[in-house]
């Protein structure tokens, strides 16, 4: 049953500013830089590189365990340093516009970004803490919008701009930190971190944005900084199988894989990724994912949509297809958006789903519907970008199935 309890004292909510009145940043922030990168910003100042490396340890410190705001809180940095940081970089994180809090205790964040092109414009992308009894899980955008058009997403419907930098992702994550007061100095004697996990599950295809969601990673799961560790961060593909081996290797972080059917002819609608990748490649890259093991379950996720792949049937199918991989199965409940094509199955048959699975030897929980009242349940993540066109989203689809 999820709670609220323990939730820290957090700043006020905020109230949604216009779209118009974005100014972008001036200055680059520093976010999102690996160690070595941090080194080249402190000689572009002037830091003669036998200092650079204490400089980069102290920075990362001040950045990513104390959760800095600005240069001036660097105490242990010199103030020489500090202020020729100041004058051509920032700390900044994405600009948080909106804050939403479910009744459940879910709390939703829109973020404002630069276009990236230079141009006074701004995109948007959303954010999701999710408390629960033993843990609060963060789940993070990799993308603003997404290409693969998955049928019952809502977020699938909002086109593809851009990828998310490295700074984007970590800065998600520093956001939540900063507006749940979540850093390492202001934990209770014997408080844990709300954020305890990270799923890449938010808008977008982390695959499809690789090197930015692998660096990202990396800083995340550092122990001398945000110290998320890997085990506790799970990656989410809709089937990217080229990359998967490579997150496996490079990244080391759990993987989920959207499945949501077990015949091709269905997945093709509900995730078109699948003509490109076919169940039996996907399932294919799940048995060579370095690091699964029974300790280490791939997770399956699966939404359950009323007489479309909710069948008996379909559960004898899947527990054969997954034979021989370590694996947990995700049953999530779909959440109905505006005119979207399909209704969550019945409950009673999503036991029956369930037991099937469960019964076959495989962990089958259904996860609980979580920020329903602020559509920030799973699929449902979309800013403001309007709705595609029946065209446009067939022109998108057509463009993923080449990439
Ligand atoms: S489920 Fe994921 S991959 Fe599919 S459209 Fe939605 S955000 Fe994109």
């Amino acid at each position: 049953m999820a709670t609220t309890a323990g939730l820290r004292d957090t700043a006020a909510p905020l109230e949604k500013t216009p779209l118009e009145t974005y100014v972008p940043p001036a200055k680059p922030s520093l976010i999102g830089l690996s160690r070595a990168e941090l080194a080249a910003r402190l000689g572009d100042i002037g830091v003669p590189e036998r200092q650079q490396k204490m400089r980069v340890q102290q920075l990362w410190h001040w950045l990513y365990f104390r959760g800095a705001q600005s240069f001036d809180e660097m105490t242990s940095v010199s103030k020489d340093t500090r202020s020729g940081l100041a004058e051509r970089f920032t700390v900044d994180r994405p600009e948080v516009v909106a804050e939403q809090i479910s009744n459940d205790g879910t709390r939703k964040w829109l973020l404002r970004l630069p276009s990236g092109d230079g141009l006074q414009k701004a995109h948007e992308v959303e954010c999701v803490y999710i408390p629960e009894t033993d843990r609060g899980t963060l789940c993070v955008s990799s993308q603003v919008g997404c290409t693969l058009n998955c049928s019952f997403c809502h977020t699938g419907t909002q086109r593809l701009v851009r990828n998310l930098t490295a700074g984007e992702i970590v800065g998600q994550i520093m956001v939540a930190r900063d507006r749940l007061n979540d850093w390492a100095d202001r934990e209770t004697p014997h408080g844990n971190r709300l954020i305890t996990n990270i799923v890449m599950m938010g808008m977008g295809e982390p695959l499809y944005n690789f090197d930015a969601v692998r660096d990202a990673l990396l800083i995340v799961s550092d122990n001398e900084g945000i110290g998320i560790s890997r085990r506790r961060i799970t990656l989410s593909t809709s089937g990217v199988v080229p990359n998967i081996r490579r997150a496996g290797e490079e990244i080391g972080v759990a993987l989920a894989i959207s499945l949501h059917a077990v015949r091709d002819e269905l997945r093709n609608e509900l995730v078109p990724l699948n003509r490109k990748y076919p169940i039996a490649e996907l399932l294919q890259a799940c048995r060579d994912y370095p690091g699964a093991s029974n300790a280490r379950r791939i997770t399956f996720e699966y939404v359950m949509l009323k007489g479309v792949n909710d069948s008996l049937d379909d559960a004898k199918l899947l527990v054969k297809l997954l034979k021989g991989i370590p694996a947990k199965i995700n049953l999530i409940p779909f959440n109905p958006w505006p005119g979207s094509a399909y209704e969550c199955s019945d409950w009673e048959q999503i036991e029956k789903f369930s037991e099937y699975v469960f019964n076959a030897g495989y962990s089958s929980p259904v996860r609980t519907p979580r920020g329903r009242d602020i559509l920030a349940a799973c699929g449902q993540l979309k800013s403001e970008t309007e709705k595609l066109s029946a065209r446009e989203r067939q022109a998108l689809r057509a463009m993923a199935m080449t990439d």
